[in-house]
C-alpha cells in the first residue's frame, strides 16, 4: 500500500517509523517531513492545509491511505476533501475537529451527554464575564474559545489575574480565537492523557501517557509544547480508564454520531484525576506530540493495522497486543525555547545512536545541510526508549541523550519524576 503522512514533527516521525515496519507498507511519503523522516521515507513539499492540493498529490502518486498528523489540516477540512475523493483517511472531519478547535463546542457536547467536566460559563461580553468571575471567585480558569497554540489558557489563582485575562482575550490578544471566552471551575488533581481510536461508532483505547509541559526541571519555567512523556500513565489505572471510557468517551462519541458528525480518528482526552474519578479537561483530535512517540514505540508495526482499521470503520475487528512494557521520550530543545532561539546549529553524534525496536531518536525541528543535521525549530529531537519498567526506559533514554553532541540544546533531567 502507498501511504502518505501529513506533518513534519516528532509525532510524524514516530508514526512513519511504526508504519514503515509493517509489511503492508510499500511506499511511504511524508509531507513535509524532516531530516530524520527523510532517512526512512520520501519527503514531499506540499501545502498540507489545502485539501485539493493533497488530493491532487495523492492521485499523481497512487496514494491509497492518508494519515493526518497535526490539527491544522483537520480543522481546515482536509480529511473531508480527501474522503470525497475516495481516499481512505485517518483523521476526523472538520465538523468533528471542533472538539479541539472550539472549547465552547466541547462544553456543549459534554452538557448534552452528561460527561463529567469542570462547571463553566461562556461569554463574548466582557462585563458579563467579569461579573461571572466575581461571583465564582478564584482560583478559576479563563480560556480563549478557539485554537491558540496552547497559550490561550490562564489558570488564575487570584481575581486580578482572571480579570486581566478576560480583558486580554476579549480585547483581541488571540484574534478571533479569543472573541469568546470559556470560564471554568478550577479542577484539582493529577493530569493524564488517554488515547482512543474511534471509527464513528466503535471505540478502542490505545494507551495512556503523561507529559511535562514546563521547560525546566522541577516543573519550573514557561509552558512549552511538551518536554517529555512516558507511557503508560500509572495514575490512569485500568479502573479509572474504564470509568473515563464509559462516562466520558463513549457518551461523547455517541453524541457526535447523533449530531450527524461522527468522530473518526484519534480522540485524545486530557483528564484530571482526583479520588479515583476522572473529569475531562480537554479533547484533542490528533495524537499528542510528544505523547505519540511513546505510544508508537510501544505499538510498533501494529499501529498501521489499528489506524487503517479505524479509517475503514473496522475497529471492532482489531485490538492492540500489549507487551508489558513502558516507554519514555525526552525532548531536546534549542537553548532559549520556548522563547527565541538560534537556528542552524549543528547536531553531532546522531549516527552512533542505536536504532532498534526499543530505542529511537525521533526528529522534530531538523534539516540536513551539507551532510550534517542542523536544528531548525524549538523542539528538535525526541530521544525515545522502551523497557520492561519505566526505570529501564528512563535509563536507556537518558543514556542516549548523553551521546548527542549539541551544545546549543537542552533537555529536562527529571522526565517521569511523578511516576518514578
Ligand atoms: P494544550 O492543547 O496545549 O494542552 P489548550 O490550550 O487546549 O492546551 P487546555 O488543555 O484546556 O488548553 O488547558 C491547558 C492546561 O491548563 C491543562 O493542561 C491544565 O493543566 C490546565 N487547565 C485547563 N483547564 C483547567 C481546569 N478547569 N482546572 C485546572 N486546570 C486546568
Amino acid at each position: 500500500m502507498n501511504i502518505l503522512i501529513l506533518g513534519g514533527g516528532g509525532r510524524e516521525h514516530s508514526l512513519a517509523w511504526a508504519v514503515k515496519q509493517n509489511p503492508k507498507c510499500d511506499r511511504l511519503i511524508v509531507a513535509p517531513g524532516n531530516a530524520g523522516i527523510a532517512q526512512i521515507a520520501e519527503c514531499a513539499s506540499l501545502d498540507i492545509e489545502n485539501g485539493d492540493a493533497v488530493a491532487g498529490f495523492c492521485a499523481e502518486n497512487a496514494v491509497e491511505f492518508v494519515i493526518i498528523g497535526p490539527e491544522a489540516p483537520l480543522a481546515a477540512g482536509v480529511a473531508d476533501v480527501l474522503r470525497s475523493n475516495g481516499l481512505t483517511v485517518f483523521g476526523c472531519s472538520q465538523a468533528a475537529a471542533q472538539l479541539e478547535s472550539s472549547k465552547s463546542f466541547t462544553k456543549a457536547v459534554c452538557d448534552a451527554c452528561n460527561a463529567p467536566t469542570a462547571g463553566y460559563g461562556h461569554f463574548t461580553d466582557a462585563e458579563q464575564a467579569h461579573a461571572y468571575v466575581d461571583q465564582q471567585g478564584a482560583p478559576i480558569v479563563i480560556k480563549a474559545d478557539g485554537l491558540a497554540a496552547g497559550k490561550g489558557v490562564v489558570v488564575a489563582m487570584d481575581l486580578e489575574t482572571a480579570h486581566t485575562a478576560i480583558d486580554d482575550m476579549l480585547g483581541g490578544q488571540f484574534g478571533s480565537a479569543g472573541a469568546e471566552v470559556v470560564i471554568e471551575e478550577f479542577m484539582d488533581g493529577e493530569e493524564a492523557s488517554f488515547f482512543i481510536l474511534c471509527d464513528g461508532e466503535t471505540v478502542l483505547p490505545i494507551g495512556t501517557a503523561q507529559d511535562h509541559k514546563r521547560a525546566f526541571d522541577g516543573d519550573e519555567g514557561p509552558n512549552t509544547g511538551g518536554m517529555g512523556a512516558y507511557s503508560p500513565a500509572p495514575v490512569l489505572t485500568d479502573a479509572i480508564a474504564e470509568i473515563a471510557l464509559n462516562e466520558i468517551v463513549k457518551p461523547t462519541v455517541a453524541e457526535m454520531a447523533k449530531r450527524g458528525t461522527p468522530f473518526q480518528g484519534i480522540l485524545y482526552a486530557g483528564l484530571m484525576i482526583k479520588d479515583g474519578q476522572p473529569r475531562l479537561v480537554e479533547y484533542n483530535v490528533r495524537f499528542g506530540d510528544p505523547e505519540c512517540q511513546v505510544l508508537m514505540m510501544r505499538l510498533g508495526a501494529q499501529a498501521f493495522d489499528l489506524l487503517h482499521a479505524c479509517a475503514e470503520n473496522r475497529l471492532s475487528e482489531v485490538a492492540p497486543t500489549w507487551a508489558d512494557d513502558h516507554a519514555m521520550t525526552i525532548v531536546m530543545a534549542a537553548n532559549g525555547y520556548p522563547g527565541s532561539y538560534e537556528k542552524g546549529t549543528v547536531i553531532n553524534g546522531l549516527d552512533a545512536l542505536p536504532e532498534t525496536s526499543s530505542e529511537m531518536t525521533f526528529h522534530a525541528g531538523t534539516a540536513s545541510k551539507d551532510g550534517q543535521t542542523i536544528a531548525t525549530g524549538g523542539r528538535v529531537l525526541n530521544v525515545t526508549a522502551r523497557g520492561a519498567t519505566l526505570q529501564d526506559a528512563h535509563a536507556r533514554a537518558y543514556a542516549m541523550t548523553k551521546q548527542i553532541d549539541w551544545p546549543e540544546g537542552f533537555y529536562r533531567n527529571d522526565i517521569g519524576h511523578r511516576a518514578l
